[in-house]
């Protein structure tokens, strides 16, 4: 026991040693790690400079880091909590993983040690203000001023050279982003950063799940910045597999720090801030509109029916609304009775004229002026008909309707055509000639 226990603080100090020495040039290898040759590492460190790309991480922003593809940034938040802060600590200390935290002030109040630590372990040090409110993309102004500012104010305070220790680095709490709260961060030179995908770390599922979904999303972007929290038990339980299955799967951490006058921001061209850049064969005419972020919870809400798509009036519908027509012929017409198809004496040759061809529809028409000719075939046809309509019924309500007698449709059996048929009649005659 004596002999680890001086083990592990030499080899803090010579964490220690290295952070002070490379304060300059920070980096660190992978299988470069005291210790731990099966170590992920850190493959390298990105400077990045917040004026020139103030917000960053494509779950809301046109901008992400201009990472490579397999890098990963990992970020912490909400901390430091003394319990589940220092195994996740101690979990990159051992994999000499150089991580990114957002610090709640309040927490740093309760536990300064607990930034100290951070800072001595080379961690970079953002803020994620002062209480944690939820409510930052429709709180005034001046009171997310003064939740900014309480969280750096407090992280400062647990820092022996806040000017060199504190990143001007920023979360809003929730991501719940707002104009005016960006305007003011960038206005004072500090970065917003959002993320490229959570892991629901903060929500009451398992830290197998947790697991999962870091490297299910990961896989699906091929890179970026991966949001975690260091106050959560699940977390703790599923960082190790998370470091594991990076490494197998041959993920990079990068470790990101700020520009400064002694160390200028790593040469990047602005295609590469873009997740997945445009290219040649696929134009992308404009970005679109980032929406406030809202925490996924897609498998809970239901599909929205038709009626609340068309409940929004001043909206055009995304489907068709049914027309009055629509919605009451089948509510409203009874199903009609036998004697609805029959056809009136007179209209037949009218009928024959739309179903025949016009040498038959004249053949017709000119056998129905013999009367006992054209009773007996148009008899036949009549009753075959009727069968034929009465089977289809309820099917075709509206078309059975639109023949019936009171109707007042013109191309049917109504008392005008009746009367206009000898001229149809007539005129048919002379064409089949
Ligand atoms: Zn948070």
């Amino acid at each position: 026991m004596i002999g680890s226990s001086v083990v592990v603080r030499t080899r803090s100090w010579i964490v220690l040693c290295l952070g002070l020495l490379t304060v300059g040039t920070p980096a660190a290898f992978a299988g470069d790690c005291p210790g731990h040759p099966d170590a992920l590492g850190t493959s390298r460190t990105l400077v990045v400079d917040p004026r020139e790309h103030p917000r960053i991480g494509t779950m809301q922003y046109r901008e992400t880091l201009p990472l490579k593809d397999h890098e990963v940034v990992l970020t912490f938040d909400d901390g430091p909590l003394p319990k589940y802060s220092n195994q996740i600590l101690k979990m990159l200390d051992d994999e000499c993983i150089k991580a990114t935290f957002f610090i709640i002030g309040g927490q740093a109040k309760a536990n300064p040690e607990g930034v100290r630590k951070l800072v001595a372990a080379g961690h970079t040090v953002g803020t994620h203000s002062m209480n944690h409110p939820l409510t930052f993309d429709r709180m005034p102004i001046e009171k997310a001023e003064a939740e900014i500012n309480g969280g750096i104010e407090w992280t400062s305070a647990a820092m022996t050279d806040p000017s060199r220790q504190l990143a001007p680095f920023f979360r809003i709490p929730g991501l719940m982003r707002a104009d005016g709260v960006e305007n003011y961060l960038i206005s004072r030179g500090i970065q917003v950063w959002s993320a490229d995908f959570p892991a629901d770390d903060w929500r009451h599922v398992s830290s197998d799940r947790v697991y999962q979904l870091a490297i299910q999303r990961l896989e699906a972007k091929g890179k970026g910045i991966l949001l975690l929290h260091d106050i959560q038990a699940r977390t703790v339980a599923a960082l190790p597999k998370i470091i594991r299955d990076l490494k197998a799967r041959g993920y990079r951490i990068v470790h990101v720090v700020p520009a400064t006058a002694e160390l200028p921001a790593t040469p990047t061209t602005p295609v590469e801030w873009l997740l997945h850049p445009p290219t040649e064969t696929v134009p992308i005419a404009r970005w679109p509109a980032v929406p406030n972020f809202v925490f996924t919870q897609t498998r809970t809400l239901p599909a929205p029916s038709l009626a609340d798509l068309n409940a929004q009036a001043g909206h055009q519908p995304l489907l068709p609304r049914k027309t009055m027509a629509q919605a009451n012929v089948a509510a409203t017409l009874p199903v009609p009775g036998r004697d609805l198809f029959a056809i009136p004496e007179g209209s037949i040759e009218v009928l024959l004229s739309t179903t025949l061809s016009r040498r038959a529809a004249t053949r017709m028409a000119m056998a129905a002026e013999t009367p006992r000719a054209a009773r007996g075939k148009a008899g036949k046809l009549h009753g075959s008909r009727s069968a034929h309509a009465a089977h289809g019924a309820p099917k075709h309500a509206a078309q059975a309707g639109s023949t019936a007698p009171k109707t007042t449709s013109p191309k049917t059996a109504s008392p005008k055509s009746a009367a206009a048929h000898p001229t149809r009649v007539a005129s048919l005659k002379k064409r089949a000639q």
